[in-house]
């Protein structure tokens, strides 16, 4: 899995490369394998109405879903940045992807650079204990 893990950490850093930040500066980028075998990436896109702005974790599974439509499952995916101050940020998916994240895939491996310098694979369930699930009503 390290293999598959280092190729999709390059193509975040490719897809982060293409990222809309005009106004944060964070260029962020992820990558993700489905169950299928197949690459998705997504970047961030930020808009002059800030929270219109969407992130890269969630432009990936778009496009994931938009190829493989509802069978699609999550493997594992990848997120990277880096600012004009820092080529290798460290950027975990943020609450909302983590719920998206899951949607797709609870077991799926999350990998993302931490603070001290080193990628941290994790599970998408560890990242959101306690997420929601839309009860029956
Ligand atoms: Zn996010």
């Amino acid at each position: 899995m390290g293999d598959v893990m280092d190729a999709l950490r390059e193509a975040a850093n490719l897809a982060a490369t293409r990222a809309y930040a005009p106004y944060s500066g964070l260029f962020v980028g992820a990558a993700l394998r489905s169950v299928q075998g197949n690459i998705y990436r997504g970047c961030n896109v930020e808009n002059g109405a800030l929270p219109v702005g969407g992130c890269a974790e969630r432009a990936a599974i778009a496009a994931a879903v938009l190829a493989e439509g509802a069978d699609f499952q999550l493997a594992e995916l990848a997120v990277a940045a880096f600012s004009a101050k820092d080529p290798f940020l460290a950027v975990a998916p943020c609450g909302a992807c983590r719920q998206a994240l899951v949607e797709f895939g609870k077991e799926a491996q999350i990998t993302f650079r931490s603070a001290d310098g080193n990628w941290v694979v994790t599970p998408a369930s560890a990242l959101l204990p306690h997420l929601f699930v839309l009860p029956e009503t």
